[in-house]
This record gives structure tokens, C-alpha cells and sequence, in this order.
């Protein structure tokens, strides 16, 4: 295998953080190389929201990031804000614009986003190898990187190789075996930001409802998220669900409950209408589809009208619409899951550099750290800031 010349900085994965990484340690006037080992660079950058790419959140802040050391990303998040990644659009004339709850959207491609990280990439003089391969990292005084394109050397080296969702598109555990290699904890990684499956007791009638969504508020223990959710054949999805999905510890046995009429406090409305003659459905029927009535309809009461029930049937209904509980078997796996919960322990980083307390010159950065933000472009700030941090300290 041929030795390659050296670099200051390696890093492994040209997704949002590697970019990100690179471009900083390039304008640093590190000589600084990236390695990917798809064909392409940002290939979820291109599939994100929906090929809009929701690149990052007003209001993001640490409250919004699930991680086992909840004020670990405080300082990434603060050293490099949305307000930056913004200015840095806005420096490329990118039209954006507020979809909900603080979510910016490119207004035309997500390509630009990928031209834009690309183009910065270019300015700092950052060497790109796509189709490369890495077989074995070692360290002595630097690391060596051997490759498919032969021995690469540096001082850093940046891992920013993401977590295990989309396997089709490049997603692999590459990450997870480096620190595993170079004796770095993990938290076992997850699904999240997935669509459930409900238990099979429950299977039938979700099918029958699939293709209804509905405003709702689906909680989980103490956490709860108010968007809509959406029935499928095997049980839910639609953000509110996703939302969820990513506190579920382990999936099968699990109990997540909804409120299918977050607006309405049904005791009350009932007892005002307690003298309507209309039965119990037709009445929900304003409030909820009626394909939702129908298939609720199992329980007799339904089927009554109003006066004819006591306030006791009728508070049952009411609980029954704003606690549904709904037991889950399962996921639909990191097909389906837009991000990776879990990853490697933060407790092993520097929360300023993304730094390895153990290894010197090793850090990690983005999605295959144990750092999951919500819905709506927080992720993809993590990979921002995370990516900032590493590539201005290594
Ligand atoms: C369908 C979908 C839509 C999404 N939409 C949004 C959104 O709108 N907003 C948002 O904030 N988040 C969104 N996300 C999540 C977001 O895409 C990720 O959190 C983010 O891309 C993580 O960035 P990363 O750089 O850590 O990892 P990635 O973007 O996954 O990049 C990792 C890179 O490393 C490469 N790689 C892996 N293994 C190796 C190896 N051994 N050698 C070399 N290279 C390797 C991969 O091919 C990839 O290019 C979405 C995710 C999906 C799946």
C-alpha cells in the first residue's frame, strides 16, 4: 500500500457535521482532508425535509436534545448558533422561510445547502476523496488511515460517520467500531424519530383507520408533543409520533397514550350538551373524522344518544378520546427512523471541542453521538454546531 502525503486533519463522513468540521479546519489553514465512502457528499442534507432541507430550528436550545448528559451540548449549541448557520445562508442568497414552530425551510432545493457547504469546502483548499473506503485505523504519534486509495496520516482525526438510519444510503456502524476500538462507552444505539407498531391486538383496527391524521397530543411518561399523528397499516407515524418514538427506551411492551382532541375538554362540552338527542358518534363526529368515530364505535355507548346515557358513560367516552392508549410491539426500524438515539457516551468528550478525554486528536461529531434533537431542523444544528466545535479546536 502506497504512503499518501499527511494531513493536519482527517475526518471520516462528508454528511452535514463532516462538512461543517472540514470548512472550519480548512479556514484555519489546516491542510485538512475528507473521506466518504458513498459516491456523494451530503446525501441526507438532499433527502431532508422533504428536499427542502429543514436545516435548522429558531428556536433551538438544549431543552430540545435527548441525551444521557442533558447539558453536554450547551456549549456546542452556544459556540455556534442557528443565528450563524443562518447569516451563512443568507451570505449565499438562499431564500428560506418559516414553515411552523420555528422550522426554516430552503424555498427552493436542498442541493443549494449541499453547494453552499460544498463551495466553502472548496474556498479552504479541503482535499474531498469520495469512493474511499477506510480498512484500518491505528494510532502511534499520528493516525494512520488505510484505504482502498492507500495509507493516509494526520494529527486529528474527526469521526462524523452518522448513526445507522437509511442503511441504503451510506448509514453504517463505522463510528461505533472506532470507539469501540479505541475503548470509548456507547449507549446502545436506537431508532428514533420512527414509526411505531402497535401490538397486534390493536393491529386490525389501525389498518382499517390508516391514512387518518389527526391534531393530538401523544405523551410518553412526563414528555408530550402536540402536532398531528398519522395512522398507518401497522400503527402510527406523523410528527407528533416521531416526536415520541425518540423517549422510547425499548420499544416492545411499551404503552404511549393520545389525546385525539387536544382543543376540547369533551366532560365539559358534554355536560353542556347533555340534553342532545343525537347519538354519541354522530355528536363526535364534529369534532373527530368520522372514519375515527366509526371504528371507536365498538363500545356500545356509542350507539346512545346523549340524554340517554349518565354523566359516568359519558366521562368514560371522554377519557376514552383523551387518554386512547395504544401499546406498541415495535418499530419501523432504521429504514424508516430518521435518526439514531444513542451513540457514543458523551461523558467521553469534551462538551467545548468534541475532543476523546482518552485519545488525543480524536473526536466525534454529529449523529453518531449520543446527542438525538426533536423534529424540526435540530438536528442538523447539532451536526452544525458539534461539527464547528471539532473542526476550530482540532
Ligand atoms: C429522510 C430524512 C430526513 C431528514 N430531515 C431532516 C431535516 O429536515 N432536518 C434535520 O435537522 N434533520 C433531518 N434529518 C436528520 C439529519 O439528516 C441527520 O441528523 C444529519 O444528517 C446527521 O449528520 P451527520 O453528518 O452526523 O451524519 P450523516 O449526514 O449521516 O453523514 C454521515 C456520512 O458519513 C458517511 N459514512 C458512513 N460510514 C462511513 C465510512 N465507513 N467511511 C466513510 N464515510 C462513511 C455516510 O455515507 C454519510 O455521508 C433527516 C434524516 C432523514 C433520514
Amino acid at each position: 500500500m502506497t504512503k499518501n502525503s499527511l494531513y493536519d486533519v482527517i475526518i471520516i463522513g462528508a454528511g452535514a457535521a463532516g462538512l461543517m468540521a472540514a470548512i472550519c479546519a480548512g479556514k484555519r489553514g489546516k491542510k485538512t482532508l475528507l473521506i466518504e465512502h458513498t459516491t456523494k457528499i451530503g446525501e441526507k442534507i438532499r433527502i431532508s425535509g422533504g428536499g427542502r432541507c429543514n436545516f435548522t430550528n429558531l428556536h433551538a436550545s438544549s431543552n430540545n436534545y435527548i441525551c444521557q448528559n442533558p447539558h453536554f451540548v450547551k456549549s456546542a449549541l452556544a459556540g455556534y448558533t442557528q443565528h450563524d448557520f443562518i447569516k451563512l445562508v443568507e451570505s449565499y442568497h438562499i431564500a428560506y422561510h418559516e414553515k411552523t414552530l420555528g422550522q426554516l425551510f430552503c424555498d427552493g432545493s436542498s442541493k443549494q445547502i449541499i453547494n453552499m457547504m460544498l463551495n466553502e469546502c472548496q474556498q479552504y483548499d479541503v482535499d474531498i476523496k469520495l469512493n474511499c473506503n477506510v480498512i484500518d485505523i491505528s494510532k502511534t504519534e499520528q493516525f494512520e488511515i488505510a484505504s482502498n486509495e492507500g495509507v493516509f496520516t494526520s494529527d486529528s482525526l474527526i469521526i462524523a460517520s452518522g448513526g445507522l438510519s437509511i442503511p441504503q444510503m451510506g448509514a453504517s456502524d463505522f463510528g461505533y467500531r472506532i470507539a469501540k476500538k479505541f475503548g470509548l462507552k456507547i449507549i446502545p444505539p436506537r431508532p428514533a424519530l420512527v414509526p411505531l407498531i402497535v401490538a397486534d391486538s390493536m393491529r386490525d383496527m389501525f389498518t382499517q383507520l390508516s391514512g387518518i391524521s389527526n391534531l393530538s397530543v401523544a405523551w410518553y411518561k412526563k414528555t408530550s408533543f402536540k402536532e398531528n399523528i398519522l395512522f398507518t397499516h401497522k400503527g402510527l407515524s406523523g410528527p407528533a409520533i416521531l416526536q415520541i418514538s425518540s423517549y422510547l427506551e425499548k420499544f416492545h411492551g411499551e404503552e404511549i397514550s393520545i389525546n385525539l382532541l387536544p382543543e376540547l375538554d369533551l366532560k365539559q362540552q358534554f355536560m353542556a350538551d347533555k340534553n342532545h338527542k343525537q347519538t354519541v358518534a354522530n355528536y363526535l363526529k364534529t369534532y373527530l373524522t368520522n372514519r375515527l368515530i366509526d371504528h371507536l364505535a365498538g363500545n356500545p355507548d356509542f350507539n346512545k344518544s346523549l340524554t340517554d346515557l349518565k354523566k359516568e358513560s359519558l366521562f368514560a367516552i371522554a377519557d376514552q378520546l383523551h387518554n386512547f392508549k395504544v401499546p406498541i410491539s415495535g418499530t419501523e426500524g432504521y429504514k424508516k427512523a430518521e435518526v439514531t438515539a444513542g451513540g457514543i457516551d458523551t461523558n467521553e468528550f469534551s462538551s467545548k471541542t468534541m475532543a476523546s478525554k482518552k485519545v488525543p486528536g480524536l473526536f466525534f461529531i454529529g449523529e453518531v453521538v449520543d446527542v438525538t434533537g426533536w423534529l424540526g431542523g435540530y438536528n442538523f444544528q447539532w451536526a452544525w454546531s458539534s461539527g464547528f466545535a471539532a473542526g476550530n479546536n482540532c
